[in-house]
């Protein structure tokens, strides 16, 4: 049997165009069919553009950090459309890359919504296309809760990337890392900024420690936040939102985003017809291969609801590519995937958390710091930073390093090669610090937490 394609790819995010260009540079010949911009959630509404609009709320904070240091400085007006514009033109420059990345690599981009209507056929714009190999990399979406009000007014990530008009107050529904991204963002460009969330602590899943200190720190940066609530109903008046919370309380605010998760991107693409197996999230289910139950059928990324971050889309694309058209025995290894916070302050980490290594292992030691940051001391900024290392006791491995405060994320990065060759809390102790930074508390916390 002969196909139109050896593999088409269904979505241009990071796990397809990476599988793509590998695949297609194996000399596969290989189309990849993208219903929006090339590029995915990452790129067009996700990280990139996210880190870009925090890059541009830090300096409220930056100008009053100035202050204390003799600079005679604040940052009024704000420009918040010519900031969208700025942001709108790096990410046509990227999406531009994207396309071209793909054309180099010799696979086909198709514009259109794909549909999956059996084991190796798919359809695109009215037209029936066929393959050796179908590749679901679909991503996910917001996901809105079932709340009076809540789809008809409510923002997700999605738009709060793009809004015509700044918000004077917001709400944001919801305490997970895009929850939180969004509350540094908002705070810091001026809004006043509501947190509502149904946990006493932001974060959930994240090490206990983190959760509190990083609630404490929101608060210190002016974010109001209300835990153990959860928003009832949204009413819309005169372009101003009335938010009813469950403890009675009705905040008018000019804008409420919905944060409250994502879903994979399965609806409308045919996959349960076609017989691939799904999980009760909509999300499909793979094995360490990537392949789902259809022999013919793979996925990665978001779709698959592992760990959902761009480089482990990357990393499970690149190694089905290398696996179906390279000839490598290689999967995408999940352990210790490091990852950041991007709030104000930055968090992040890598390894178990305290309460997962306690479960895991028979025991385990903890060291800890929690100290103002140098630059603190004349900013006059009351902002601690946090960093904590968990250590198999018997073993002296560091299974865990969890951290909130500046850089944090460019610490990380390091550390998580160090956790990921299995470095003891010895090793640790012996690496000498870089004087001053923050990250030499890192090897230097001699006595563990009692
Ligand atoms: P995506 O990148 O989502 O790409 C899927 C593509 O498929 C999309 O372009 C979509 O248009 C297309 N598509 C969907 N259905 C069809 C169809 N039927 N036919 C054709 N095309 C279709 N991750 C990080 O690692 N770091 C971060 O800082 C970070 N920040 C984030 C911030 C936000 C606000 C969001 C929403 C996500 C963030 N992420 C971050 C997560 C990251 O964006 C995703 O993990 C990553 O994009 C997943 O890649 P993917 O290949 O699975 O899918």
């Amino acid at each position: 049997m002969t196909y139109d394609y050896d593999l088409i790819v269904i979505g241009a995010g990071s796990g397809g165009v990476r599988a793509a260009r590998i695949s297609a540079g194996y000399g596969a010949k290989v189309a990849v069919i993208e219903a929006d911009r090339p590029g995915g959630t990452c790129v067009i509404r996700g990280c990139v553009p996210k880190k870009l609009l925090m890059y541009g709320a830090a300096f409220s904070a930056d100008a009053e950090d100035a202050r204390g240091f003799g600079w005679d400085v604040g940052v009024e007006g704000h420009n918040w459309s010519n900031m969208i514009a700025a942001k709108n033109s790096e990410l046509d420059r990227l999406e531009v890359i994207y396309r071209s990345l793909l054309k180099t690599a010799g696979a086909e981009l198709i514009g259109g919504f794909a549909t999956v209507t059996g084991p190796n056929h798919v359809t695109v714009n009215g037209k029936d296309l066929n393959a050796e190999r179908i590749l679901i990399a679909v991503g996910g979406t917001p996901q809105l809760l079932d709340v009076p009000g809540m789809v008809e007014h409510a923002i997700t990530s999605n738009e709060a990337l793009d809004l015509e008009t700044f918000p004077k107050e917001i709400v944001i529904f919801g305490s997970g890392y895009i929850a939180l991204e969004f509350a540094g963002i908002f705070n810091g460009f001026g809004a006043k900024t509501h947190l509502v969330y149904r946990s006493s602590l932001p974060l959930r899943g994240f090490d206990k420690d983190i959760r509190s200190e990083v609630a404490i720190a929101l608060e210190g940066r002016g974010v109001i936040l209300h835990p153990e609530k959860t928003i009832l109903a949204i009413a819309d008046s005169c372009d101003e939102k009335q938010i009813s919370l469950s403890d009675g309380m009705v905040i008018t605010a000019s804008q409420v985003m919905a944060a409250t998760g994502r879903s994979p991107n399965t609806a409308g693409l045919g996959l349960a017809e076609t017989g691939v197996a799904m999980g009760s999230r909509g999300e499909v289910i793979v094995d360490e291969n990537s392949r789902t139950s259809m022999p013919s059928i793979y996925a990665v990324g978001d779709v698959t609801d592992r760990i959902n971050l761009t480089p482990v889309a990357i990393a499970e694309g690149h190694a089905f590519a290398d696996r179906i058209y390279g000839g490598l025995d290689r999967i995408a290894d999940h352990n210790n995937v490091a990852s950041a916070v991007f709030s104000q302050p930055p968090i992040a980490s890598v390894g178990l958390n305290e309460a997962e290594a306690g479960e895991r292992y028979a025991g385990i030691t903890v060291y800890e710091s929690r100290f103002r940051a140098m630059k603190n001391a004349i900013s006059g900024r009351d902002e601690k930073s946090y960093m904590k290392l968990i250590v198999e006791t018997v073993s002296d491995r560091v299974v865990g390093v969890h951290m909130m405060g500046p850089d944090s994320g460019e610490i990380m990065q390091g550390l998580a090669i160090a956790v990921k060759m299995g470095a003891t809390k010895a090793d640790f102790d012996a690496t000498i610090g870089i004087h001053p930074t923050a990250a030499e508390e890192f090897v230097t916390m001699r006595s563990p937490r009692l």
